[in-house]
């Protein structure tokens, strides 16, 4: 508001300023002799007034200027009324004739232009290669001049087990002799998942920079427009171009543009492009060994998308996760990118980063870079916390696609998942909490990761009741804090009732059905009614086993959380404090000491909240739990 005034203020509107006035009026000013000159173009008008403001109009328009439209029933008078009143009269042409090369540019347009298209394609197509048309592949050539960069580790932060695992790479293409000689085997391809603005990009070029080694990077969206057949001698040329120049990085950005699972989705048009870049870059990662210096790295927004052959050993089987940022890692990351912006001393970006949870690191650039624009139009010296938190507001915005959590809604994730954990801790036949978080991350507001420590294949029926129970944990500690329960435990329930009703029909865990096996199908966990192996009778009673059970679990969950109400509240206020704890800081927060034995396995299964969703909407799991066994 303030701007706009200002700018006008200084700034007055260009040009002389114009009136509109109806035709009777400029007839009534022309017999007024106010009229000094007019200027016709078809029925439009422009004239100039002798003095400001006609004579004859009491109306508080002032202008020299003034346009008028002559409608199309004026009779032929007007020149001769103009003519004695003395207006000077000019006349432009409405329709301008078009010159014979703009007549021949309209006709041939089309065609010239298709030409001019064809020979830059011709261009495009021969430059460097040398080779004519039909040498396609090797023409983006200069495409592939690889880069060094300068980026490095430090200017990465908050991504920290990323960077640790990456360290290894760099290790070995700083001096790749070192592991030739003892034939270890390095991965030839490592996967980056994570979501959009996380630090891929970023985190692959430091691989780089540290390593010193040349950076050969496409991205994989590239083929999707292309010619067939280009994708794949593209692919095949990049590659002969890295191992010439090993040790070397091959970066493909966007892998799931070309890489997702050829059975999902529409297969159109450039479906065959894509997968016949796919298939070369298959054939090329088994074609080489990596201890010829050479390593792939590749990045993706969705791993679960991905054609498994991309996963198979040989090829992508590394997978690194780019998380977004925890609060540490965040004000790490403001660290970096203020590092060349003058900040006022009121600016606390510890401060910023406990406000920004759920924000990723291309985010938080955006926030530097918003502020300094914003201290720079208010002509300040420095970048001050104003600046940083109006700023906010606008990022926030941005990011509003993704969850950023109300404060009661944070309290009360910390709450589910500190119920989640602690029950993991306090039942002793439970896997080992491995790390609590309530970092929104994807559909996710909360995560609690519990994972064995062995790779037994069997379970007993209290390492199923004690998963039973820390997945109710959540819904527990959120019914004990405050008496009502949300939506936000639906996986949890879900994951409850398979497991119970697993229990009950398929391992014979339910003294009343017995030692019977009634699961149909093991994959399937419904079973229609029309083809139950089992009475009406024998249903009802699975039902009743299956809620005997969930009851006996939630009133343990709920019991057990009772009586450690305060270790409750103490990892609820630790995780509201640092958003994600790791194991050892979890066991200090409760005081709990570590689990002595291993009990069982399962994969590694966290334990989500999904974020809430309209109610009625289509139920879906977060992160789909596979069925133990
Ligand atoms: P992605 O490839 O995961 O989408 P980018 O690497 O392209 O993300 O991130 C874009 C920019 O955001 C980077 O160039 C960098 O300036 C900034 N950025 C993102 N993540 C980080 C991080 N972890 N540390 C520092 N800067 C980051
Ligand atoms: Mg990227
Ligand atoms: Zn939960």
């Amino acid at each position: 508001m303030l701007n706009l005034l200002v700018a006008n203020v200084f700034f007055p509107p260009a040009g002389p300023k114009t009136i509109t006035i109806p035709y009777n009026r400029f007839v009534t000013e022309v017999k007024a002799n106010d009229v000094s000159s007019i200027n016709a173009t078809g029925d439009s008008i422009e004239g100039v007034f002798k003095h400001l403001t006609g004579a004859t109009d009491s109306s508080k328009d002032t202008a020299l200027h003034f346009t008028t439209q002559v409608p199309s029933f004026a009779g032929g008078q007007l020149e001769s009324l103009l003519t004695a009143h003395n207006v000077t009269i000019n006349a432009q042409n409405p329709n301008p004739p078009t010159s014979a090369l703009v007549e021949i540019l309209y006709s041939f347009g089309p065609t010239l232009l298709f030409l001019v298209f064809f020979l830059w394609l011709m261009r495009r197509t021969t430059a460097a290669a040398g080779g004519g048309l039909f040498s396609l592949g090797r023409s983006q050539a200069r495409l592939y001049d690889p880069e060094k960069p300068a980026t490095t580790f430090a200017d990465v932060a908050g991504i920290e087990e990323a960077k640790e695992e990456l360290e290894e790479i760099v290790d070995f293409l700083r001096q790749p002799a070192k592991y030739q000689r003892l034939g270890g085997s390095i991965p030839k391809g490592v996967l980056l998942v994570g979501l959009p603005g996380t630090g891929k990009t970023l985190l692959a070029r430091a691989v780089a920079g540290e390593a010193g080694v040349p950076f050969f990077s496409i991205s994989a969206s590239e083929f999707i427009e292309m010619v067939v057949g280009v994708g794949a001698s593209r692919v095949r040329d990049l590659f002969s171009k890295a191992k010439a120049a090993a040790p070397a990085i091959i970066f493909v950005d966007e892998l799931d543009a070309i890489g997702r699972s050829r059975s999902v989705g529409p297969s159109f048009g450039g479906h065959d492009e894509r997968e016949q870049t796919l298939n070369q870059i298959l054939t090329e990662m088994d074609g080489f060994d990596s201890r010829e210096g050479v390593i792939v790295l590749a990045a993706t927004n969705r791993a679960d998308v991905l054609d498994a052959a991309l996963l198979r050993p040989g090829r992508f089987d590394r997978r690194v996760m780019v998380q977004p940022p925890d609060r540490v890692g965040r004000a790490a990351i403001l660290r970096i990118h203020t590092k060349g912006v003058p900040l006022a001393e009121d600016v606390d970006l510890n401060g910023l980063a406990s406000q920004t949870p759920g924000l990723v690191g291309a985010e938080l650039r955006n926030l530097v870079n918003e502020a300094a624009l914003t201290a720079a139009r208010k002509n300040r010296p420095a970048v001050t916390m104003v600046d940083f938190t109006e700023s906010l507001q606008k990022v926030l915005l941005g990011a509003a696609r993704r969850i950023v959590l109300s404060p009661e809604d944070r309290e009360r994730t910390a709450y589910h998942e500190a119920g989640h954990a602690l029950l993991g801790l306090l039942v002793p036949e439970a896997d080992p909490v491995r790390r609590v978080s309530i970092i929104p991350r994807g559909r996710a507001l909360g995560v609690t990761v519990q994972a064995p420590v062995d790779d037994r294949q069997n379970y007993p029926e209290t390492y199923l009741r004690a998963r039973i129970v820390g997945a109710l944990g959540g819904r527990a500690a959120e019914q004990l804090i405050y008496g009502v329960v949300t939506t936000g435990a639906e996986s949890d329930l879900q994951q409850v009732t398979m497991i119970a009703r697993q229990m009950v029909v398929r391992w014979g865990m339910s003294p009343k059905v017995g030692p019977l096996n009634l699961a149909e199908d093991p994959e399937q966990q419904t079973v229609m009614v029309a083809q139950r192996p089992y009475s009406e009778a024998t249903a009802q009673v699975i039902d009743s086993e299956v809620r005997r059970i969930v009851d006996e679990c939630f009133a343990r969950a709920v019991g057990l959380l009772e009586q450690n109400r305060e270790k409750l509240v103490a990892l609820t206020e630790a995780l509201l404090r640092e958003e994600s704890l790791e194991e050892a800081a979890i066991l200090q927060v409760t005081g709990l000491s570590p689990k002595p034995t291993p009990e069982s396995f399962v994969p590694a299964t966290p334990t989500t909240v999904p974020a809430p969703e309209p109610v009625g909407a289509n139920p879906r799991v977060s992160i789909e739990v596979p069925p133990p066994g």
